[in-house]
């Protein structure tokens, strides 16, 4: 028999020193409520609760797995470009480690609560916020973007204050919970907490179990292993920015405490996703000055984050150069995998052969135009050889912008697709082939932000069919889906300017 944990005496906010994370408990929602569960994940995750009672009280941090004690980790981080000292766990909270299809797992409740970690907030999750993160998790992994996932979206029946408009009004908000399921959650900023701290037995600690649970390959601890750590986080890292730069996923908040120290898109805040191909866009409002973590920039700001790491780093390898030599591999090793992936996504299979320039002649146009990445893409998979009238029909169709200001562009483009026409034959691989494999390669479904909002609003009346109906959608974003071709349009205009939806 467990006595229950004194909840005010272990969840306060406070500094904790000297430890990599808090024993923590879940609040107990007064109302739970599952509101959607992500199947294909159940399904892989074989060993999980059938009951769906017992899995509802579980989600929602109702009941607890018998012999697990939840904790909360410390982390600290750079939030845009400034050390923030401890940041943390505030309102996530690791209730168990499970097997999913043989791979050991950590569960993750997102909005279960305050920890030693939620400084001066409240710990909760509001339904919009969790529905995007829900929804966008598992849309990145039916894409094949590494990233967290999520398994269940809970209602807890209690209500938030949130002050949506950043006006001084605060009002009521549905409370919600996130399952969260990735291998670890450790991010970049847990190993800087104890580097900033001088912590160092703690800092080897848990490099040392890092390495051991998630690069056990790397063998046992030593400035080698410390040194191949970081290369394959920075490899990773990097792995993981060219698939966002291929979908047109632009992250928004990307702080050093974002940053998953196993190259996994975590933490779904204000992201957002290119329509008119813009490298200048942000989704983060509170970043529209600067625009930091605008789409075009996060190639450069992992490398600023990845330095913040091997700065963290260093106090367990004592050299600069060989830390550096490392990060001075980022930039031709991105280019290179870019430069693969954006000729993949246009149907040419021979990169060596295409020039920088010829891509960056299509992005520039592209930008000029405001093409929907994701439309352009897609249709140009469908209808490259059709002639120059009939692809510039599909970069009218495709456009935000006026006809008028379209035409200007015209003999641009006409001068790019005759070279890209040229580049095709010459590749002479058969059509039907490299169509089939552009289309593995350039989604047809993404997750605008006004499909999210239009889940959202259902939901706030209490209708989810919306958030299921986006959810079967995003299982499989490459194939063909006549009965969703309602999703397989441009931004409509009530869109332009975009909510967003960060807290
Ligand atoms: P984010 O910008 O969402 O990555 O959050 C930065 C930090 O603020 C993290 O330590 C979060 O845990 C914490 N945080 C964000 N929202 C809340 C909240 N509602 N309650 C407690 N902590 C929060
Ligand atoms: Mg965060
Ligand atoms: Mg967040």
């Amino acid at each position: 028999e467990e006595l229950p944990a004194d909840s005010n005496l272990v969840n306060y906010p406070r500094q904790v020193e000297g430890v990599c994370y808090s024993w923590v408990d879940p609040k107990t929602p007064s109302q739970p409520q599952m509101l959607h569960l992500s199947q294909t994940l159940v399904d892989e995750w074989k060993a999980g609760i059938s009951d769906s009672e017992e899995l509802l009280k579980v989600m929602s941090g109702t009941k607890r797995y018998q012999g697990f004690q939840p904790y909360a980790m410390c982390y600290g981080g750079h939030q845009f470009g400034h050390w923030a000292g401890q940041l943390g766990d505030g309102r996530a909270i690791n209730i168990a480690d499970v097997l999913v299809q043989g791979q050991p797992m950590q569960l993750q409740l997102k909005g279960a609560g305050p920890t030693p970690y939620s400084r001066t907030a409240d710990g909760f999750a509001v339904l919009r916020s969790s529905i995007r993160e829900y929804l966008c998790s598992e849309a990145m992994h039916h894409l094949g973007v590494p990233t967290t996932r999520a398994l269940s979206l809970v209602k807890t029946g209690d209500l938030v204050m949130r002050d949506m408009l950043y006006n001084g009004n605060p009002a009521e908000e549905q409370g919600a919970i996130v399952c969260r399921v990735a291998p670890s959650f450790i991010r970049f900023g847990n190993f800087q907490i104890f580097a900033a701290r001088g912590e160092k037995e703690i800092l080897k600690q848990l490099v040392d179990h890092t390495i051991a649970h998630h690069y056990a390959h790397l063998g046992s601890p030593s400035k080698e292993t410390y040194l191949a750590f970081f290369q394959e986080v920075l490899d990773k890292t990097k792995n993981m920015i060219v698939h966002w730069q291929r979908v047109g996923f632009v992250h928004g908040v990307m702080n050093t405490d974002n940053l998953s120290i196993l190259g996994l898109t975590i933490d779904y805040g204000p992201y957002g996703w290119l329509e008119d191909y813009n490298p200048g866009w942000t989704p983060n409002t509170t970043d529209a000055q600067h625009s930091r973590y605008r789409f075009g920039n996060q190639p450069n700001i992992a490398v600023w984050n990845l330095v913040q790491l091997a700065n963290a780093l260093y106090p367990l390898i004592e050299e600069v150069e060989p830390l550096q030599a490392i990060l001075d591999g980022y930039k031709d090793a991105y280019m290179r995998d870019y430069h693969a992936m954006m000729t993949a996504k246009l149907g040419l299979y021979h990169a060596d052969q295409v020039e920088e320039n010829f891509i960056n002649q299509l992005t520039e146009l592209m930008t000029d135009t405001e093409l929907d990445m994701t439309i352009f893409f897609r249709e140009l998979s469908t209808q490259i050889d059709l002639g120059f009238d009939a692809f510039w029909k599909i970069v009218e169709k495709t456009s935000y912008m006026d006809g008028a200001a379209m035409n200007q562009n015209k003999v641009k483009w006409q001068t790019w697709y005759l070279d890209y026409v040229a580049r095709i034959t010459k590749e002479d691989f058969d059509s039907i082939a490299r169509q089939q494999k552009m289309q593995t390669i350039n989604p047809k479904y993404v997750l605008r932000n006004y499909m999210a909002q239009l889940a959202i609003d259902a939901a706030n009346k209490g209708d989810y069919t919306v958030v299921d109906e986006l959810y079967q959608l995003l299982l499989k974003p490459y194939d063909e889906q006549p009965s969703y071709e309602k999703w397989y349009a441009k931004r409509p205009e009530w869109a332009r300017t975009k909510v967003g939806c960060s807290m």
